[in-house]
């Protein structure tokens, strides 16, 4: 059943990469604001379980995804009062650019093409995305990115699965 999930997970992933110019030779290059703690991404438990199916399909470990959650949830060195990570332990930083592409969440995917209106502050003027970056609202969310909804729906369906899964197995 997973596996069903885990396709539609696939298939709407190619529907928002194919919303998106495409660009060749590191637009990026130094900058990685986007794969830093200030970009503040999400991570959908659905997203999070296809990341770790895509790490062991790879020959990867299960630990590199532990590492991204901590990222994620921005878990912190008590000892030094900072992030375990404020860079995404996925980004490489001799390659300049991210480990786990393919399988990177919807977060990754859309930010700094699509991005909410209190935080277009983060996108820097020399950003190639800059002039072309779509700003939306919680009111405009649906309506800009049409694959949201269909994409929180899967997650939705998913997570329920997961906990209907959790109870039939300890009755
Ligand atoms: S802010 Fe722009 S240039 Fe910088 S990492 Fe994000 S997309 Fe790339
Ligand atoms: S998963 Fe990839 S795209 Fe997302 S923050 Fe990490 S390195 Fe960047």
């Amino acid at each position: 059943m997973d596996e069903y999930f885990y396709n539609l997970t696939e298939l709407i992933y190619k529907e928002v990469d194919s919303y998106l110019p495409v660009y060749k030779n590191n637009p990026c290059r130094e900058c990685k604001i986007c794969c830093t703690t200030l970009a503040s991404q999400g991570l959908t438990s659905l997203e999070f379980d296809y990341m770790r199916e895509y790490l062991i399909k790879n020959s990867r470990t299960d630990e590199e995804a532990e590492n991204f959650r901590d990222y994620i949830d921005k878990l912190k060195n008590e000892n030094l009062n900072q992030p375990l990570h404020l860079i995404c332990p996925f980004y490489n930083l001799q390659a300049k650019g991210c480990s786990i592409y393919p399988a990177r969440p919807l977060s990754c995917r859309t930010f700094g093409y699509f991005i909410k209106d209190e935080r277009q502050y983060l996108i820097p003027e020399e950003c190639y995305l800059k002039k072309n970056i779509k700003i939306y609202t919680k009111q405009t969310f649906s309506e800009i990115m049409p694959f949201a909804q269909p994409f929180y729906s899967l997650v939705y369906d998913y997570e329920k699965f997961r906990n209907d899964d959790k109870s039939s197995s300890k009755k």
